[in-house]
């Protein structure tokens, strides 16, 4: 299925040589340091890498939304589900709410620096006390004059330690249980803010050069001009935004198992066990080509539903099935890989390894498989 023009191909060849040449080479190291240098991110600014879609008047390049998904695409060849994870959080899952929600004034003070890499953005909805349940959160802002002060914690924030901007969702009145979604808005927190804490970095099975964060908030003073949208009606926006995250997670899903799959047909090609190649025996190839059919059924279905949000269609449904079908695809991937390496596939000196442990993540990270299964079953069943 073809649904990218020679522009967008261009676009590769960019993305892939930088990926190739300035992250590839690095993987091992961030992953034992647990983080990345900063530095990739001006970088990424210099080529025009960090603000796709947005506006040529804000330092974005102002392309189109499959411009977006070849750098998701290539990302998640990388070979670092980490790397990946960075870069859509700050391009798809954080700064999005900005640009589609933000005040004139706000674009202007934060985007450019976003779009050169100088500002690091960091999603702050998930809390101790919850995740799936995004109206539940706990967080809370009271507007006092010319600010809101937040008080509350978050968890599991990707860039965590070390963004520089953080949109930060807290509700901002009480709502009875019927009208819990009524009082979510979002936040823009300067990294510094008084009352503004990176409490502790977690530590992770996998995506481990990517770091993940526990914030708190105390008393913290929000200018009232940071609040994005309108007051209150914030839930609505982040799960706008989070179609947009969903469908970053299906591009990654589908190209980090197509490099896995690719890792596992030279390995098979080269290991010798009963008299030849072990891609010789039946049992093998058969697998292989499973695999293969499961990772073009998952690149087709995100592409169908990448078309239709292009065209600025509703596919809440169609994304919540990419979501599902292609977490749970790398992971089924992820299995039978590290097992047709044997032994080896068990070695952190193989990539297969550390494929594993990050592709973990694609079906609890962003909304888990049983919250995309309850969101098509509603659309089903009502
Ligand atoms: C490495 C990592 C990075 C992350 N990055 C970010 C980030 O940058 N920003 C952010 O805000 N969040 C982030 N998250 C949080 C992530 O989105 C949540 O972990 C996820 O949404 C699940 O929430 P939870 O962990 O609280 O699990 P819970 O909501 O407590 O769910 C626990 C289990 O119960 C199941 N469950 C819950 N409700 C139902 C139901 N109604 N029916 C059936 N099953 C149900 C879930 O599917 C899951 O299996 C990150 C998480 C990780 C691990």
């Amino acid at each position: 299925m073809k649904i990218f023009n020679e522009q967008h191909e261009m676009f590769r060849a960019t993305v892939r040589s930088f990926v190739d040449k300035e992250i590839a080479p690095h993987v091992e190291e961030w992953e034992a340091a647990g983080r990345m240098p900063k530095s990739i991110w001006p970088r990424m600014g210099e080529l025009g890498l960090l603000g796709v879609e947005y506006d040529e008047k804000y330092g974005g390049a102002g392309a189109d939304l499959l411009t977006t998904a070849v750098l998701h695409e290539e990302c998640g060849r990388s070979r670092s589900g980490s790397f990946a994870m960075a870069v859509g959080v700050h391009t798809d899952m954080a700064s999005p709410h900005l640009y589609w929600t933000g005040s004139e004034a706000l674009k202007e003070k934060y985007l450019p620096a976003i779009c050169r890499g100088q500002t690091l953005c960091a999603i702050a909805v998930t809390e101790p006390g919850g995740g799936s349940d995004v109206a539940a959160i706990r967080t809370r802002a009271v507007r006092d004059g010319g600010s809101y002060v937040l008080n509350g914690s978050k968890m599991f924030i990707t860039n965590g330690a070390t963004a520089d901007l953080y949109f930060v969702a807290a509700r901002v009145e009480q709502g009875d249980d019927r009208r819990r979604h009524k009082g979510i808005s979002m936040f823009l927190v300067e990294r510094g803010t008084p009352g503004f804490t990176v409490s502790r970095t977690l530590d992770k099975m996998g995506m481990r050069a990517s770091d993940t964060a526990e914030l708190v908030f105390q008393d913290m003073r929000v200018p009232a001009e940071n609040l994005l949208g309108r007051e209150g009606v914030g839930f609505y926006e982040v799960m706008r935004v989070f179609q947009r995250e969903r469908l970053v997670a299906g591009l990654h899903a589908h190209t980090m198992a197509d490099r896995a799959l690719e890792d596992t047909i030279a390995y098979v090609r080269e290991r010798q066990a009963f008299g030849g190649p072990l891609s010789d025996k039946q049992v093998v190839r058969h697998r292989l080509a499973d695999l293969a059919t499961q990772i073009e059924a998952a690149r087709c279905l995100t592409y169908a539903a990448l078309l239709k949000f292009a065209a600025g269609e509703d596919v809440v449904r169609e994304i919540s099935m990419v979501k599902l079908f292609s977490a749970e695809m790398v992971n089924r991937v992820a299995y039978d890989c590290v097992q047709l390496h044997g032994g080896y596939g068990y070695m952190r000196e193989y990539a297969i390894e550390r494929f594993a442990r990050d592709a973990r993540l694609l079906s609890i990270g962003g909304g888990t498989s049983e919250i995309m299964r309850e969101i098509i079953a509603k659309a089903l069943l009502g």
